[in-house]
């Protein structure tokens, strides 16, 4: 068995600074990931990342705009604190050597982001997250943290004893061997799981197992009905085309060639937030301005000088994957699964439920997002509150977690059990797990998007329930231990129709709408029985997910009073 003070799995940008926390302090800090760590999704953020750096900004105005773009359904506390030490994360990550982009006279610049009201979103030119993750990965290795690379998170462990988590179990992907790794503290900073919908901005790997197996370990989950629908994702792939474009100066136009967003949102119009932009799509291409099921984002009037000096990465992927060049002709796009607001429920300290577990970044719901997330608030949570985890994971493993939680080995039996199972499987009367994760994503992605009802709920449930059950009988071909990835992706579809449950039941239950979760027979919000988190919750014995509910957290900051969201 192995051995760390602390394990974080997840080697994006929440893991790697909580990472640095760990290592600067002196503790044996280790961190597993299914890829290599610059694999991490971290690394497709193009748009930047907010701040309040400028003097003529303030963070109080950075978190009204959040507590807003949030609908009100955000934890005021989480909200204050991220904005407050929002400047001071990003001078850290300038400090380390972060490439950000400049001004003339040498101060970080930024541009203008959906939502906000001051342009305040830092950027280095449309490859943010690559600049940051390369940052943090270089300090990682300089201060020598324990990288276990292309390791796959089996299970989260817990001493039942003293409910404490007490390590995880992963398999080396290179050699097939599933390994103990026990630690006082155990971060999850695995990411989003953007892959339950058939169209989505999201990495492969984005499969949300850190969230689901903390879920069955016993921590909640939650708010996992309010997922993000980018406004612009390529017509044929889902690639995000990032907000920063529409920043920059870019329209939204329909298949009339005319601009419709005045009609939605009259002042912010192409800036409005991600849910009002997706919806607003979404109804011109129900009444016809639509084209092949897109519309169209226009930069040509931003010039060839500008797209290829601040937009050179979104020019490219439009033409290699969409086939246009933004110089010369509008980019087809539509509303696509971008972002999960939901998570493991944490404290603002990044504590779970369960003691010894922490979870930060895209995993974790905190919850500074509520039900819609500002674009760049999210890179930028991942430094604040991978920052603040890893400082309390020291305080916590220094003190009350100082002593070790205690292992059980009927976990690895238990690991080993259900892998060689999955391998024993008869092909014959089987189902491919590609089939099931088809059918799964493909009912996500029409029942459970933009626009909501009952009865399109109900069917994405039936269709969870149709890949749970098609799923006792999954069977793959590969039977070998080294990088058995049709393994892998089959576990990981295991993990995806978890939380396909919890958030089609989450979004059944809550009849009102808010954020990026719209109930078309329930238009309006219901701050009255509706300011409050779902919590999802793993039921054992039944292997099905339970609903629960709790207080949205208010400051009582008389700004943050409910008001109706326009923009
Ligand atoms: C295309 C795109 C563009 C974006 N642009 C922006 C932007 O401009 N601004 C902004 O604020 N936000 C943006 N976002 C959102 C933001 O990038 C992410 O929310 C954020 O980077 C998530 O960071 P993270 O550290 O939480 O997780 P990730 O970067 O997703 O990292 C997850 C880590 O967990 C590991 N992992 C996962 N599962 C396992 C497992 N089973 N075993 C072992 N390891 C595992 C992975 O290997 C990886 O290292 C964008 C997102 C996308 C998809």
């Amino acid at each position: 068995m192995r051995r760390h003070d602390v394990v974080i799995v997840g080697a994006g940008l929440a893991g790697l600074r909580a990472a640095f926390e760990g290592i600067t302090a002196g503790l044996d800090t280790a961190v597993i990931s299914k890829v290599h760590p610059l694999r991490s999704h971290s690394c497709a953020a193009q748009g930047g990342v907010n701040a309040a750096i400028n003097p003529e900004d303030n963070w109080e105005d950075h978190a009204y705009d959040t507590v807003k773009g949030a609908d009100w359904v955000g934890d005021e506390d989480a909200i204050d604190l991220m904005c407050k030490e929002a400047p001071q994360a990003v001078l850290d990550m300038d400090e380390m050597g972060c490439p950000f982009s400049r001004e003339d006279d040498g101060s970080i610049a930024q541009r203008p982001f959906g939502g906000a009201s001051f342009p305040r979103t830092a950027f280095a030119a449309d490859r943010t997250g690559h600049a940051m993750l390369h940052t943090l990965w270089e300090q990682a290795v300089k201060h020598g943290t324990h990288i276990y690379e292309e390791y796959h998170l089996l299970k989260v462990c817990v001493d039942e004893k003293t409910k404490r988590a007490c390590g995880i179990i992963a398999m080396d992907i290179k050699s097939g061997q599933v390994e103990y790794i026990a630690a006082k503290a155990v971060l999850i900073a695995t990411g989003g799981f953007g892959r339950l919908f058939a169209s989505n901005t999201n990495a492969m790997i984005n499969t949300g197992d850190g969230v689901a197996l903390a879920m069955k370990a016993g921590a909640h989950a939650a708010d996992l009905e309010f997922v993000q629908f980018h406004p612009t994702g390529l017509k044929s792939s889902g690639i995000l085309i990032s907000e920063g474009v529409r920043g920059e100066g870019a329209y939204l136009i329909g298949k009339d060639g005319k601009r419709f967003m005045d009609k939605y949102a009259p002042n912010k119009k192409e800036l409005a937030s991600r849910d009002v932009v997706s919806r607003a799509e979404m109804m011109e291409i129900l009444n016809g301005n639509g084209e092949d099921g897109a519309i169209f984002l226009d930069v040509r009037h931003l010039g060839r000088e500008k797209i290829l000096e601040k937009l050179p990465q979104i020019r490219q992927l439009s033409i290699d994957f969409e086939g246009v060049d933004p110089i010369d002709a509008p980019i087809p796009v539509k509303p696509t699964c971008h972002y999960t607001m939901g998570g493991i429920r944490t404290n603002k300290f990044g504590h779970s439920k369960l003691q010894g577990l922490f979870a930060a970044g895209e995993a974790a719901c905190v919850s500074v997002h509520g039900g819609n997330r500002l674009g760049a608030n999210s890179l930028l949570e991942t430094i604040v509150f991978g920052k603040i985890t890893g400082k309390e994971m020291v305080r916590f493993v220094n003190e009350e977690g100082s002593v070790e939680p205690e292992t059980n080995t009927d976990d690895m039996v238990e690991v080993q059990k259900i892998i060689a199972d999955l391998k024993a499987r008869p092909q014959e009367g089987g189902i491919r797990p590609a089939v099931i994760r088809k059918e799964l994503t493909e009912a996500m992605n029409e029942y459970c998007s933009v626009f909501r009802d009952e009865e399109r709920l109900k069917k994405a449930l039936k269709a969870v329930e149709k890949a749970k059950e098609d799923y006792k009988k999954v069977c793959i071909d590969d039977k070998s231990d080294a990088f058995n990835t049709e393994l892998l992706t089959t576990i990981e579809l295991g993990n995806l129709i978890s939380l396909g449950e919890a958030t089609v039941k989450s979004a059944l239950a809550r009849t009102e709408s808010r954020g990026a979760h719209t109930r078309e027979e329930f238009p309006t919000r219901d701050d009255e029985n509706w300011m409050k988190h779902t919590l999802a919750i793993w039921d054992k014995a039944a292997e099905t997910v339970s609903l629960d509910y709790e207080p949205t957290r208010v400051t009582g900051n008389p700004r943050y009073a409910p008001v109706e969201r326009k923009y």
